[in-house]
C-alpha cells in the first residue's frame, strides 16, 4: 500500500525529539482506541521516552485485560507540562473529551495519527491513512519507522484494534495489507484467537437482554433499517449506552444497504443527547451524513451525538439516511 511516508517522518521525527508525550485517543473508546493507545505507550517506552496515556472515558470492561490498561489516567489527572501530544484514532479536537485543555495545551506540539477519511487535520503534524483499516495498523508502520520491534505487549494490543476494528477480518477495507500486518503482529506473539475471545465473542447478558427489548421495534424502509434505544430500556437491564453494539449486525439485515442504532442518553451537563451509531454495507456510505451532522468516522461505519429527544433526532436522522441511500442508488453503482 501507499501510506503518506512524509507525514508519518514527520510524525516520527516529532516522538524522536520529545520525551514526556501525552498520549490520547477518543472519547467512548473501542477496540482500536484503546489499543492504539496502549500501543503507543509501549512504542515509547520502548524507545526510553516517558509516556502518559489518558482518555476522558475510562477503559471498558472488557478491554482491560490489555498489557498497560491500569495505567491509562482520567482528564482530572492530566497536567500541562508535556513536550508532545499524541492523538490517536480520533478524527477532530473534541473526540479527545475534556483531556485536551485548548487553555494548557494549545503551545504543545500535537501530532495525529488516525485512519478517519473525515480527519479534519487538527494536529501541528497530521498523519491520516484513510486507507489503514484501523489506527492500530498505522502503529505498526509507525514502529517499523522507529526501528521498534512489533512483540510481546506491543504486538498484543496492535493487534487488539486491528481485530476489533475490521470486526475479526470482514470489513470491507479487509486488505492484504492489514492481514499482513497481523501476521507480522502474530509472529510477535499476539494471538488472534486469544484476542478474538477476549474481544468480538465475549459480551455481558445485559447487552443481549437490551437487543431483546429493543429489536421488537426494529424498522425497515427504503433500504435503512434502524432501532432505538430509550434511557428507560437502558435502565431496565442496567445497560450502559456502549452496550447496544447492534448496528453492525443490523446491516447484515439482506433487505437494508444502511443500518442505524439510536442512544438516549444524559450529557455531562445532564442534558438529553442521542448517541448515532451508522453503517453501510459495501458501496455505501453514511460517513457524510455523520460528518454532517456534526459527526464523522468511515465510509461504512460512522456516527454522531446529537442534542434532543430521541423521536425527534431518530426521525430527522432516519430522514437523511434515506436521502443518502437514495441519492447513492440513483448514482448507479448499486443493484
Ligand atoms: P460506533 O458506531 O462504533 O460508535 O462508531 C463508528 C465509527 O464512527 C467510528 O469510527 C467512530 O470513530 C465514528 N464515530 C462515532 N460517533 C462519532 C462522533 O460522535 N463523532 C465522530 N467524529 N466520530 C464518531
Ligand atoms: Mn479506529
Amino acid at each position: 500500500m501507499k501510506l503518506d511516508t512524509e507525514n508519518l517522518k514527520r510524525v516520527a521525527s516529532a516522538i524522536e525529539g520529545a520525551d514526556n508525550i501525552l498520549c490520547v485517543s477518543h472519547v467512548a473508546p473501542d477496540g482500536d482506541a484503546i489499543g492504539s493507545l496502549l500501543g503507543a505507550g509501549w512504542i515509547l517506552r520502548s524507545l526510553g521516552k516517558t509516556p502518559t496515556l489518558a482518555l476522558h472515558d475510562p477503559v471498558p470492561e472488557g478491554l482491560r485485560f490489555l498489557p498497560g490498561a491500569g495505567q491509562v489516567i482520567g482528564p482530572q489527572d492530566v497536567g500541562a507540562d508535556y513536550d508532545l501530544i499524541l492523538c490517536l484514532d480520533a478524527s477532530s479536537p473534541d473526540r479527545m473529551g475534556k483531556v485536551y485543555r485548548e487553555a494548557d495545551h494549545a503551545h504543545i506540539p500535537l501530532a495525529v495519527v488516525d485512519h478517519h477519511v473525515t480527519n479534519t487535520l487538527f494536529g501541528t503534524a497530521n498523519w491520516v491513512e484513510p486507507g489503514c483499516a484501523a489506527a492500530c495498523q498505522m502503529l505498526v508502520y509507525l514502529a517499523d519507522a522507529l526501528a521498534v520491534p512489533l512483540t510481546g505487549p506491543l504486538a498484543e494490543c496492535l493487534l487488539t484494534g486491528t481485530v476489533t476494528d475490521t470486526l475479526g477480518f470482514r470489513t470491507s477495507n479487509t486488505s492484504a495489507d492489514v492481514m499482513e500486518a497481523a501476521m507480522r503482529l502474530m509472529r510477535g506473539g499476539a494471538s488472534l484467537p486469544e484476542i478474538t475471545a477476549q474481544t468480538l465473542n465475549r459480551r455481558p447478558v445485559r447487552e443481549l437482554k437490551l437487543w431483546g427489548l429493543v429489536l421488537p421495534n426494529m424498522q425497515l424502509s427504503d433500504g435503512v433499517i434502524w432501532v432505538t434505544a430509550s434511557r428507560a430500556q437502558l435502565a431496565a437491564v442496567g445497560a450502559e449506552p456502549a452496550d447496544l453494539r447492534l448496528a453492525s449486525i443490523l446491516v447484515s439485515a439482506v433487505e437494508a444497504n444502511i443500518s442505524a442504532t439510536f442512544i438516549e442518553r444524559l450529557d455531562e451537563d445532564g442534558e438529553q443527547v442521542v448517541e448515532c451509531s451508522f453503517r453501510a454495507k459495501p458501496g455505501f456510505d453514511v460517513s457524510g451524513v455523520a460528518f454532517e451532522l456534526g459527526g464523522g468516522g468511515h465510509p461504512p461505519a460512522s456516527g454522531c451525538t446529537l442534542p434532543g429527544e430521541l423521536e425527534e433526532v431518530t426521525s430527522m436522522v432516519v430522514a437523511k439516511l434515506k436521502a443518502a441511500h437514495a441519492a447513492q442508488v440513483a448514482a448507479g453503482k448499486h443493484p
